[in-house]
């Protein structure tokens, strides 16, 4: 059996055409642009690539975008009086860091800075505990999407086993948190492993859905998976270039032996990498709905 490929891409475009009509009739009756402020600080090349490609997204759906670059010495002082300024800045509704920071600053300290209401990345403390009880104005932006994927594509989470590879703060613990949720979309039951975890496999192959975000090129093989399981490839590894010097990325699945097992498969890229951004649109839609008073909390 060859899987059903979940396309990533394919979704991610659905949501933004979706985010483009509600943001153009946003404007129109309610005279409101989302705004979104994404601050880089430094030139490490994959924020770059990120940080344009969230301009990107946000300029095409019809925001108002503004990028900071700023420059690596930028001390934590000047960074937390920036972001005090997108904090009082009524035309931005999203502000987003993009990480990793230079060693110098405490991203800690950086993340809890972002009103809360901003926090389009949905890392703060106040929106984590938020999402934890259910009661989430922003999910955080890769977890969501995972979740999207899977309600787009007509998979059943309702009692489903999940079993998740990883912990992270930003992947991991935040999906394990919403599938769990007693709400449609979620209701799952769920395993999270970890480098803690004893064999791993045996949680693995009992899974509905396979859900993989360790960092490890291709280390899910198909002896891991139950036969007809939902795979959603999390990891983006770099393990060369192309021949057009492009990066060589692959999943932490084993994709090329996996598919042959599982009923359905993201692939890595095009499967979860362009709901991220997707998701960041999304929740910056809501934060200038929720500002306007046209959403409650
Ligand atoms: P992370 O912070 O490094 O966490 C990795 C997690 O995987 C940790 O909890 C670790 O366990 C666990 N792990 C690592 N090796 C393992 C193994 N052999 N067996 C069991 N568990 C193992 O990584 P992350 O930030 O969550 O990212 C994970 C992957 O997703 C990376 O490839 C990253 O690039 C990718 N990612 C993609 C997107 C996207 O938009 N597509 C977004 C975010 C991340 P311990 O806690 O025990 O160390």
């Amino acid at each position: 059996m060859t899987a059903k490929l979940i396309s990533g891409v394919e979704i991610a475009r659905q949501i933004r055409e979706e985010l483009k009509g509600e943001t153009g009739r946003l404007k129109e009756k309610c005279k409101v642009t989302p705004g979104l402020v994404t601050i880089l600080v430094g030139q490490n090349p994959a924020s770059m690539s990120y940080v344009t490609a969230k301009q990107k997204a946000a300029r095409e759906i019809g925001f108002h975008s503004v990028q900071e670059n700023q420059p690596e010495t930028m001390t934590e002082y000047e960074l937390l009086a920036l972001i005090e300024r997108y904090n009082r800045d009524p035309k931005i509704h999203g502000i987003l860091v993009q990480l990793p920071l230079p060693r110098h600053i405490n991203e800690t300290k950086v993340l809890y800075a972002i009103d809360p209401k901003k926090d389009v990345d949905g890392f703060h403390p106040l929106n984590v505990g938020k999402m934890v009880i259910g009661e989430a104005d922003y999910l955080p932006c890769t977890p969501a999407g995972i979740q999207q994927l899977l309600i787009r594509s007509g998979v059943k989470t309702d009692g489903a086993e999940v079993v998740i590879v990883g912990r992270s703060n930003i992947v991991g613990k935040p999906i394990a948190n919403i599938l769990l949720q007693k709400k449609p979309g979620a209701n799952a039951t769920v395993t999270i492993c970890h480098t803690g975890t004893k064999e791993m496999a045996s949680h693995t192959r009992r899974a509905d859905i396979l859900i993989v975000a360790a960092g490890r090129p291709r280390s899910i093989t198909a002896d891991m998976v139950k036969e007809g399981a939902v795979v959603i490839d999390v990891g983006v590894n770099r393990i060369g270039k192309t021949p057009d010097g492009k990066a060589l990325l692959c999943g932490d699945v084993d994709f090329d032996a996996v598919k042959e097992k599982a009923g359905m498969i993201t692939p890595v890229p095009g499967g979860v990498g362009p709901m991220t951004i997707t998701m960041l649109m999304m929740n910056t839609l809501k934060a200038a709905k929720l500002a306007a008073g046209i959403e409650s909390r």
